[in-house]
């Protein structure tokens, strides 16, 4: 392709994502297309000779969008939102443009001073102490990674890495039932084990960790031989929210100097509303790590997650390598790729900064509480409605319901909602129960879209009946 070519299409492709935007209400929310049916349509070779742009666009169009869910609809009240605020996408097009590999400092200095920048400017915007820095990876499942690794070296006295694990199957990391799955891998790829990640139950209207049954559980593997290394907390579980008592959880680990990390991937984007802390947030800033994806709720385009680091060098003494083709002769600066499992890096800072000063914080915390209050419109509405009961009550914008009928029942409906498509809804599980899910945090949503959600869900069910 030549660059005036370049040039053509890419208004015309600006073109298109804007009329996408305009016009996707009109659009099923989920897929509405049969497992195999877009691979059907794709030559099973890849071709010999170019073709030209007209041809893959118009291909793209036909082929590609019909089996795209729609992740921008403002009526997604599926899993947790992918934000990509209109700014945000701006700065990735500049991005994949410049298309540098930010691993080290001079690979691209402005990339590594931006994210620190931007660490500095989420700390203060979340309320963190001074003192965290931080580092932007693509997911909170990779930060939580990187804090199990961190917790398994501290405990090891930084030899696993050297020796491996001879203390495989004793260390152990403490949790809630509520922890989201990205724990548990952390724990399997870390050589921690499954049967080493110890679940402790939830108690009270947040469904936060019990603090005695954590402390009995510690005090008994002690006894039994085996070797605590640190806790993970969690704010805005997956399923229905829960959130922990967070300075309980770093009193016990103090006392049992345990290494602690927070996942608060989907609920961190709402504490830059500080009335929105009370309660959810305080002790924050005793934790050694804490992860939040922007590119959740707040906004920033997919991917983004921020870990915030009370000391950064136990996770650089963790996963810092220095070949010689990677040292630098600069002194005084930060290679991020020592921070991080991945060497490579995308300059993931940029959106941040396009999207925090195109909105400003107070522009993003008027999005956030309009959903807050929404969901919770919302959860009232369904509590009144005849046939359906409150499960769980809001945390933030999230809360679960359940029709009349068995687990079954629930999983018709929430298949019966999505195959309508005006909505799109998903299940999760609560006290043993199937659960379905609602959250509102679209960018684009409004108080209309959630309300025809009302409908939609008494509709559908109407009609299954
Ligand atoms: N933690 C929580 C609470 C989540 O809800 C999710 C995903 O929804 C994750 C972690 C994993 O996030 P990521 O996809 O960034 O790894």
């Amino acid at each position: 392709m030549q660059w005036d070519e370049f040039s053509e299409w890419g208004r015309k492709i600006a073109e298109w994502a804007s009329d996408y935007h305009q016009n996707i209400r009109a659009l099923p929310v989920r897929a509405q297309t049969a497992p195999g049916a877009i691979r059907a349509q794709l030559p099973s070779s890849p071709p010999e000779n170019s073709e030209d742009m007209t041809t893959i666009m118009s291909d793209f169009e036909r082929i590609v969008m019909p089996g795209m869910t729609h992740w921008q609809h403002p009526r997604f009240f599926a899993y947790f939102p992918a934000n990509a605020a209109p700014p945000s996408m701006l700065a990735e097009m500049l991005v994949s443009t410049i298309a540098a590999q930010c691993m080290l400092w001079q690979t691209s200095p402005a990339a590594t001073e931006m994210e620190q920048v931007m660490v500095a400017w989420l700390r203060q915007a979340l309320g963190i102490a001074d003192g965290y820095t931080g580092v932007i990876q693509d997911s909170a499942s990779s930060a939580t990674l990187s804090a199990v690794l961190t917790m398994r070296e501290r405990a090891t006295g930084f030899t696993g890495n050297a020796q491996g694990l001879s203390e495989q199957g004793k260390i152990r990391i403490y949790c809630s039932d509520q922890v989201h799955s990205s724990i548990d891998r952390a724990c399997w790829v870390a050589g921690i084990g499954q049967a080493n990640l110890v679940k402790i139950s939830t108690q009270g209207p947040l469904h936060s960790l019990d603090g005695d049954a954590l402390r009995r559980a510690i005090s008994d593997d002690r006894l039994a031989g085996y070797h605590p290394a640190g806790i993970i907390a969690v704010t805005g579980g997956t399923s229905i929210g829960a959130c922990d008592d967070l300075s309980l959880i770093t009193d016990i680990a103090k006392d049992e100097n345990l290494y602690t990390h927070l996942d608060a991937a989907w609920a961190g984007a709402a504490m830059i509303c500080p009335e929105l802390r009370s309660g959810l947030w305080e002790g924050v800033s005793n934790f050694d790590s804490i992860v939040f994806n922007p590119h959740k709720w707040l906004g920033a385009q997919f991917d983004c997650s921020v870990q915030f680091l009370k000391d950064a060098q136990a996770q650089l003494a963790t996963l810092k390598i220095e070949p010689e083709y990677l040292t630098t002769s600069q002194e005084d600066i930060t290679n991020f790729s020592e921070w991080t499992i991945p060497l490579g890096r995308r300059f993931r800072a940029l959106k941040l900064w396009f999207l925090i000063r195109s909105y400003g914080l107070e522009g993003l915390r008027h999005r956030l509480r309009n959903h807050v209050l929404w969901a919770q419109k919302l959860c009232e509405r369904l509590r009144q409605t005849p046939g359906f009961f409150i499960t769980s009550e809001p945390v933030l914008s999230l809360f679960s319901f359940r029709c009349a009928g068995d687990d079954r029942a629930q999983q018709r409906l929430v298949d019966a909602i999505n195959d309508d498509g005006r909505i799109y809804l998903t299940q999760g599980v609560w006290q043993g129960q199937k659960v379905i899910r609602f959250q509102v945090g679209q960018f684009d949503t409004t108080y209309e879209d959630v309300m025809l959600a009302h409908a939609v869900i008494e509709e559908v069910q109407a009609g299954m009946a």
